[in-house]
């Protein structure tokens, strides 16, 4: 293009420019969310874009560190840019807040950054809206979480989506007797990939007994309603971790169901993570539109304490464009930004006049555009036509304090009634 080299005219990969019709878009599925989960008592808060390498890399080490944008800055520090949103706030709660101000009830919306391989729904930078609950064990606060990040995905007008819940402690519990370390971190990232055939081999050659490999082998299709945990329960006689996975799962599915949510949300053992600070319930969010997940999050109750005080904690976080890319695949037409209603045009006199008029019409809450270009009535008129503005008012003179006006609609015909209308009352 115009002979300029790519690296001028083009934005990175992973990395886009978003137009006046998607950022419309953009901005009202946000704007929505944020309203959503101010309703249950959640408020927003902000973090820097980057932070310390070291902060970032407390959080969860070798998972963030392959994925962050680092740089040095002037005075010699390495930095990154963030790449999800729960570590900056562990920090910021660990250093800001006192243990009498829990439980803490947050929500942020803001760009994240990744080197992730970008495609349809995989960006370098893209936006999540997440919500946080502090300083709160138990399964009330895992439920309202599930049921808030429900509630989140309703919101956005999504025709279908389904969450399901897991427990870290379910795996681990049957892993913990694996003696080769390796071997445990194999199968959780053949699980994390979904590669079945590699997970079975890892499984068969973990060394451990026939009931616990039975229990393992199960993992994969231990998901649907509430009878799964029954049989999660029977699979993992022998693993008193396992089981007190089941337990808490089942507590925090009770409350779901109390929520009225159980179209909505099932169960799922399988769900691994790649972020090590997760540490009871896991949540996954899905639509059949994407083939990989629309929100996720979980408890994670050892994170804020690597930042110096203790709390536990559960969140949830869903991607911005992912929502996007399902609600168009599903066919949803959100209409884009309405145009102004009037043009408002005036020749080099009565420019103050036209500001005066603008000023007052937009303070009864009329979309007005104001021409810049010193276009004739018949020019504005196309132009109207052109961008859907309904009308054109012309300025040809003064009454006193009052402009005269011409007004019409952008087909040319006359708006009788337009002057009493836009200047009346
Ligand atoms: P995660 O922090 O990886 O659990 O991701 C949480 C959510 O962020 C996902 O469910 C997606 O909606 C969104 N997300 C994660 N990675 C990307 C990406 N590379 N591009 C766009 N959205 C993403």
């Amino acid at each position: 293009m115009n002979g300029l080299k790519y690296t001028i005219v083009q934005t990175p990969r992973g990395a886009k420019d978003i137009l006046p019709k998607e950022a419309y878009l953009k901005s009202r599925l946000e704007q929505r969310a944020a309203a959503f989960v101010e309703e249950w008592g959640y408020a927003r808060v902000y973090t820097p874009t980057f932070e310390f390498y070291d902060a970032l890399a407390q959080g969860d080490g070798p998972v963030i560190a392959d994925s962050l944008y680092r740089f040095v800055d002037r005075e010699g520090e390495t930095l990154a840019l963030r790449p999800e949103m729960t570590i900056p706030i562990a920090r910021m709660v660990a250093t800001r807040y006192r243990p009498d101000e829990m439980p803490l009830r947050l929500y942020y919306i803001g760009s994240v950054f990744r080197y992730a391989e970008p495609q349809a729904g995989r960006h370098r930078e893209f936006t999540q809206v997440g919500i946080e609950l502090i300083g709160a064990k138990g399964p009330r606060a895992d439920a309202e979480v599930a049921a808030l990040a429900a509630g989140l995905l309703e919101s956005l007008g999504l025709a279908s989506f389904r969450l399901d819940l897991g427990h870290i402690g379910y795996f681990q519990g049957l892993v913990e007797a694996v003696s080769d370390s390796r071997a445990a971190t194999e199968m959780k990232e053949a699980l994390l990939s979904q590669d079945y055939v590699r997970y079975e081999a890892v499984v068969k050659e973990s060394g451990l007994e026939a009931d616990r490999q039975r229990a393992l082998l199960a993992l994969p299709t231990l998901r649907g309603g509430e009878d799964v945990l029954d049989a999660a329960r029977s699979l993992a006689q022998g693993s008193p971790r396992a089981l007190a996975a089941v337990d808490n799962l089942a507590a925090v599915y009770g409350l779901v169901k109390a929520y009225g949510l159980t179209d909505r949300v099932g169960i799922d053992l399988g769900i691994t993570k790649d972020l090590d600070y997760y540490s009871g319930l896991l949540i996954e969010g899905y639509t059949p539109e994407l083939g990989f997940t629309l929100g996720s999050g979980g408890r994670y109750d050892q994170l804020v304490s690597r930042y110096g005080q203790d709390f536990a904690a559960t969140g949830f976080a869903f991607g911005v464009e992912r929502a996007m890319l399902a609600l168009d695949r599903q066919g949803w037409r959100e209409p884009g930004q309405p145009p102004a209603e009037v043009l408002l045009i005036a020749g080099d006199e009565q420019q103050a006049l036209l500001f005066e008029l603008a000023a007052r019409l937009r303070r009864r809450d009329v979309r007005i555009e104001v021409d810049v270009s010193g276009l004739a009535l018949e020019e504005a008129l196309a132009y109207a036509r052109r961008k859907g503005i309904a009308k054109v008012v012309r300025i040809i003179g003064q009454d006193g304090d009052a402009p005269q006006v011409e007004a019409m609609l952008a087909s040319g015909e006359p708006w009788p009634q337009g002057p009493d209308e836009l200047l009346g009352a």
